[in-house]
């Protein structure tokens, strides 16, 4: 589906991967490469980050941010230019690091919006210039490799990594159940609330690519107006943008500037009422929210990401909430803050290439 795999492309020594992979982060006002290496680096080579991994064998092996580079997405230059961009990136990432670029084992693009698994169109996206596009095959064209390139929604890009190299490997280690056979859900709370659910070590995408759109699940029916056209969707109550309206809907003009999200947990803390009922409200729509995926998926936990996700007062009674909200509530589930933070969106997306192409199986 995705270019001839040849075993070139990565070198299996002692029972260790060693394979180059470059991860994109996509999103509306930045694109962002990573060069990551997956195995034991040599000592004096150096890295901007490092993780670990658990392969479906159930092995742990490290991982390395080896070099990363980010530029302007630029929208207003339109969907040619970005490819550009994307392809001079990937050469520049490999050349810093004297990696040749086609002996990279694969590409994944963290997009921000679901990719049709059928048509691998981008479907829907924040940034309308990718939308109608096959990503990966117009970079694949740009640089003439042969070698896998995937896109994948930046949401299940966020919860794979998490799952496979962060949150899921502190589960693993406390419970002794392996990433690939734990079920969780990924939860960005920031500009936007986005999700991600992962079964069993991979991303579930669905029929046309929209499983995890949680976002545009309805939590009140009838209730605040949603681009997507519907009312009442949990992104228009749990994003950031959505809590500081909660809050500046109510103080009018009582003051000159309108606090941000983080400064409304400030605010909080300092018991401001209407800061503390807002916050008492999001973490109740929250507890809801969440009790009402738990029914669904049942998973072993969720993992939080994005701006909010910060904020520890967020997480405090959140676990017994949930467990209020749900039909099986005498087992609480757990929650956890992101590990890998900013580089969850490239890792992810370099995994899946690894999980599409049976690379490290
Ligand atoms: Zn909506």
């Amino acid at each position: 589906m995705y270019g001839k795999l040849q075993s070139l492309f990565f070198t299996v020594s002692d029972g260790d991967v060693l394979m180059h992979l470059i991860g994109f982060d996509i999103g509306g006002t930045k694109v962002e490469a990573m060069l990551i290496f997956i195995g034991k680096l040599k000592k004096e080579e150096s890295f901007i980050s490092s993780f670990e991994f658990q392969k479906s064998s159930g092995d742990i092996v490290p991982g390395y941010v080896l070099y990363k580079k980010r530029v302007a997405t630029e929208r207003h230059n339109g969907y040619v230019q970005l490819i550009d961009k994307m392809a001079l990136l990937a050469k520049e990432v490999c050349a810093e690091k004297n990696v040749d670029l086609h002996s990279l084992s694969g590409i994944g693009l963290s997009v921000p919006g679901p990719v049709d698994p059928k048509s691998e169109l981008v479907t829907s996206s924040n940034t309308m210039i990718l939308v109608g596009h096959n990503l990966h095959q117009d970079l694949r064209d740009k640089l003439k490799v042969t070698f896998p390139i995937i896109s994948e929604n930046d949401a299940n890009c966020f919860a794979l990594a998490e799952t496979l190299c962060g949150a899921g490997l502190d589960y693993f280690k406390k419970t002794g159940i392996p990433v690939n056979k734990q079920v969780s859900i990924g939860l960005i709370l920031g500009s936007g609330f986005g999700g991600g659910i992962v079964v069993n070590g991979k991303a579930v995408t669905g029929r046309r690519g929209g499983a995890g759109e949680v976002g545009h699940m309805t939590l009140y029916p009838g209730g605040s107006p949603c681009y997507c056209g519907r009312a009442g969707c949990a992104e228009q109550y749990l994003c950031g943008p959505a809590l500081e309206a909660a809050l500046n809907n109510r103080i009018y003009s009582q003051i000159e500037k309108r606090p941000g999200a983080a400064e409304i947990f400030e605010l909080y803390e300092a018991q401001d009422p209407i800061a503390l009922a807002v916050v008492k409200r999001y973490k109740s729509d929250l507890a809801f929210f969440l009790g009402t995926l738990t029914c669904m998926l049942d998973p072993h936990y969720f993992v939080l990401g994005g701006g909010l996700s910060l904020q520890d007062v967020i997480y405090e009674g959140l676990e017994k909430k949930i467990g209020e909200n749900t039909y099986l509530p005498e087992q609480a589930i757990s929650i956890y803050k992101h590990k890998i933070g900013d580089s969850a969106g490239a890792i992810g997306a370099a995994l899946v290439v690894l999980e599409q192409n049976n690379l490290h199986f």
